[in-house]
C-alpha cells in the first residue's frame, strides 16, 4: 500500500488493549512504521506488531510524569521532517479525548501529510465486556461521551442538566477520581439515585474487572473497587439490562461494601 510514504504521520487508534481489537489497517501501519510514538494506555501486545520500528514512549497518565502535548507535537513533526514513517499510536480511538487536533494542526502547520486510522473506543470495548448495548430502544436513545478530567483543584465544567438525561447512556472517560462529583451532580440535576452504573476497568485486557452499582453508591464503589488501571463508567438504564453470573457476583460485592 502506498499510503504510508516517508515523512507521513498516521494517528493510529490502538483500541482498548487487546491486540485483536486493532483494525487490520492499524496493524499494517504498525508493520510499516519506522518510528512509533505511543501512549501509556497502549498495551505491549500491540507494540509487538512493530518490531522493526523505534518505539518512543510519550505516555500520559494523569498525575504521573509525562511529556507535555507541545513536546509530543514537536517530536512527531521532527521525525516526519527527517523522512520517517511516523505512527502516533493512541489508546482507543484517536478522535475521542485523544488530543488529536493538536497533533493534526502541528503536522499541517509544518506541511506534513497526516491522517487518522480509527480505533475501538473504550466505551465500545466496555459494552462488549458487559455483554450490553450502549443504546437500547426506548431506554437509551442517546449515547454521550464525556470526560470527567478536571484541572487540579477545579470543579468539572460540565452541563449536568443536559447530562442527567434518563434516556441516555453516559460514558464517562477518566472518571475515577471524579466519581463522587459525577454522582452527586447528576443526582442533583434530577437523575434517579438508583440509575444502574457499570464500571469497567482494563476493558479487553487480561486484568479486566467489571463492577455494577447504582448512581448513589458510585463514589464508594469507585473508591473501593477500582484499582490503578484505566476505567470507564457507564451510567444509564441500558446498563441494568444485561446481567451475567460473574457480574452479579461483582455487583453483590459492591453492594456489600456499600
Ligand atoms: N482515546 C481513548 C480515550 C482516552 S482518555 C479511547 O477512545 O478509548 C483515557 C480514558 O479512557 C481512561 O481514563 C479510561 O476512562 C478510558 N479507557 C481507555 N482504555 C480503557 C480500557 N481498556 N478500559 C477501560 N477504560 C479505558
Amino acid at each position: 500500500m502506498s499510503d504510508f510514504t516517508s515523512g507521513k504521520v498516521w494517528l493510529v487508534g490502538a483500541g482498548p488493549g487487546d491486540p485483536e481489537l486493532l483494525t487490520r489497517k492499524a496493524e499494517r501501519l504498525l508493520r510499516q512504521a519506522s518510528v512509533v510514538f505511543y501512549d501509556a494506555l497502549v498495551g505491549p501486545g500491540v507494540l509487538d506488531l512493530a518490531p522493526q520500528a523505534r518505539l518512543v514512549h510519550v505516555g500520559k497518565r494523569s498525575g504521573r510524569h509525562s511529556k507535555d502535548q507541545g513536546t509530543i507535537d514537536q517530536l512527531i513533526v521532527a521525525a516526519a521532517l527527517q523522512g520517517e514513517k511516523v505512527v502516533r499510536l493512541k489508546g482507543g480511538d484517536p478522535s475521542v479525548f485523544g488530543r488529536a487536533t493538536e497533533e493534526l494542526d502541528a503536522c499541517r502547520a509544518a506541511g506534513i501529510s497526516v491522517a487518522i486510522c480509527p480505533g475501538v473506543t473504550a466505551a465500545s470495548a466496555a459494552a462488549a465486556s458487559l455483554g450490553a448495548s450502549l443504546t437500547l430502544r426506548g431506554l437509551a436513545r442517546r449515547l454521550t461521551l464525556v470526560t470527567a478530567h478536571a484541572k487540579a483543584g477545579e470543579d468539572l465544567d460540565l452541563d449536568w442538566q443536559a447530562l442527567a438525561d434518563p434516556q441516555a447512556t453516559l460514558a464517562v472517560y477518566m472518571g475515577k477520581a471524579a466519581a463522587a462529583e459525577v454522582s452527586a451532580k447528576l443526582i442533583a440535576a434530577g437523575l434517579a439515585a438508583d440509575t444502574p452504573v457499570a464500571m469497567v476497568e482494563n476493558a479487553s485486557l487480561p486484568e479486566e474487572r467489571i463492577f455494577r452499582t447504582r448512581l448513589d453508591l458510585l463514589a464508594l464503589a469507585a473508591r473501593t473497587a477500582l484499582g490503578d488501571g484505566p476505567a470507564l463508567l457507564l451510567i444509564g438504564q441500558a446498563m441494568g439490562a444485561a446481567v451475567d453470573p460473574v457480574m452479579a457476583d461483582a455487583s453483590a460485592q459492591v453492594e456489600r461494601i456499600g
